[in-house]
């Protein structure tokens, strides 16, 4: 299996060095050559446990790591840091299929990917022989900067510098980073919202001069963000995983197609669920969920993608994002693995802010359908389930299910639906109790917390519990002019 570049394909690369690179020369995205199909069938996946599913997704995407190398990397991954063995368990609420990502280490689905990310980096620096310190360097919209931290964090050869966009972030997610205290970690605020922060990590990556003086002090870059094919590769395993159980528990028939609806900021989840699909694992509809910052649901419904808007702070940040990423890899399959025209479209993106693809917007449609939920929306949603069933979703869940309604009173569709539940409510405490009582909004986020544990009869998760009193490590903030010096002083260049 060879990875080739979104924007270039005469690029032929491995997958260890497709992950120690992150994103191509050329500024493209790696996909894989071709898609393996499942290697077991469906009956035999409903049997597998979370880690033994993860080998078998894994392999087929990951050739070049042996079976002992990625069997460690999923073993030191998927461990006691999720407060559950089942690693991603699914809850029933409301005839619908809640696939709870959030049982790591800080909450979020981010922890899926990142928890093992950091164990594929390594590796794959020693399959190729590598000396040098990886670098990793991140834009967060607020839950990849803690899950990118607690993974790397203390990792030997590695060192980890997250940029977020201060005062765009949730006062837990704020609070969860900069106490982050490994000596190998830094966190820097900025002055801009995500967008700013991610095109600027993005021109890092890509600045030559910054290249070299890294390798001279023997510094090479990787990326934690969901371009990393080390990032989007983990990710597939939860929807597998989530068919074998829902298999196992006879709630669905071998081969019956589920629907899988995700809340969406830079498509990688979703992205990862289409990865699914292509690789056989029987899904009807990919519903692709919005916030306000709608881009990608006017762009499903017109195929032109313009993200000349006002960017809007919502209540469910980490989905705060005007350019989605990983829309890119999609874009290259729908328009026929074309690096060309890829290259053309991404560039009218930056140039322009927009790129229309209206003559594949059947193949744009093939797959996918998409809505959008406003805070009025997503409130009601909070606020109905938990009164209905007693079962509490955070403010990004929230997003789906709110959209997943929406889907509903457009489309007949009787399939069952497995929405992506992205964060715990914890997280999100204040904006998930302003919506089950306002009466909470002047409480403040700690004791809400404690509110939060009593409604929903549940245990305030260690995350939380470690951030309560622990002392600020990291109080710097930056313009985003400023990034690139701190950078390099903070690696002594
Ligand atoms: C990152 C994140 C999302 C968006 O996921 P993408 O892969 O960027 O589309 C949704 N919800 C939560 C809680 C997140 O942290």
């Amino acid at each position: 299996m060879y990875y080739t570049s979104t924007r270039d394909n005469s690029v032929r690369i491995t997958p260890s060095m497709a992950i120690l690179k992150g994103l191509s020369e050329e500024g493209g995205l790696f996909v894989p050559c071709e898609f393996p199909k499942l290697s077991a069938s469906l009956s035999e996946i409903a049997k597998m446990d979370y880690k033994e599913t993860a080998y078998l997704v894994m392999k087929d995407f990951l050739t070049d790591f042996t079976e002992e190398e990625l069997k460690s990397c999923i073993a030191k991954a998927y461990d006691e840091k999720f407060d559950t063995e089942e690693i991603a368990p699914i809850a029933e609420a409301d005839g619908v299929y809640y696939l709870e990502l959030f049982h790591g280490k800080t909450i979020a689905f981010k922890d899926m990917a990142l928890s093992i990310l950091p164990h594929l980096l390594t590796t794959a620096a020693k399959k190729n022989n590598s000396d040098k310190e990886t670098v990793i360097l991140t834009a967060t919209s607020g839950d990849t900067g803690k899950a990118a931290l607690a993974g790397f964090a203390g990792v030997k050869g590695t060192r980890i510098i997250v940029f977020y966009p201060k005062g765009g972030v949730s006062k837990v997610q704020e609070k969860q980073m900069v106490t982050q205290k490994e000596s190998n970690t830094l966190v820097i605020g900025v002055k801009g919202n995500f967008d700013d922060c991610q095109s600027k990590v993005k021109e890092l990556f890509a600045d030559k001069e910054l290249k070299a003086k890294m390798a001279d002090k023997g510094f090479c870059f990787s990326s934690a963000n969901s371009i990393n094919i080390g990032r989007l590769v983990p990710q597939i395993v939860y929807y597998v995983y989530a068919y074998g159980k829902l298999l196992s528990e006879e709630r669905i028939k071998e081969g019956e197609k589920i629907n899988v609806c995700v809340p969406t900021g830079n498509f990688g989840n979703i992205l990862a669920a289409y990865f699914a699909k292509k690789m056989g694992l029987p899904i009807n509809r990919l519903i692709c969920a919005s916030n306000e910052n709608k881009v990608l649901f006017d762009f499903f419904e017109s195929g032109e993608y313009d993200k000349n808007r006002e960017f809007i702070l919502t209540d469910s940040p980490s989905m705060d994002i005007l350019i989605s990423s990983n829309l890119e890899r999609l874009i290259y399959f729908i328009v026929g693995s074309d690096s060309e025209k890829t290259k053309k479209l991404m560039e009218d993106l930056k140039s322009a802010g927009k790129y229309g693809i209206r003559d594949k917007f059947p193949e744009l449609r093939a797959d996918f359908d998409a809505e959008y939920a406003n805070w009025d929306d997503c409130s009601k949603k909070i606020h109905d389930l938990y009164e209905n069933v007693g079962y509490v979703i955070d403010t990004h869940t929230a997003v789906a299910a709110a959209a997943y309604d929406k889907y509903l009173k457009k489309h007949s569709d009787n399939t069952k639906t497995v929405i992506a539940s992205t964060a715990s409510p914890y997280k999100f405490a204040r904006s998930v109790m302003k919506a089950i009582d306002p009466k909470f909004e002047k409480e403040d986020d700690f004791k809400l917390i404690d509110i939060l544990s009593k409604a929903s009869n549940t245990d305030v998760p260690a995350a939380i519990d470690e951030i309560r009193n622990a002392p600020v490590v990291h109080d710097t903030v930056c313009e985003i002019s400023e990034m690139k010096g701190l950078v390099e002083k903070s690696l002594g260049l």
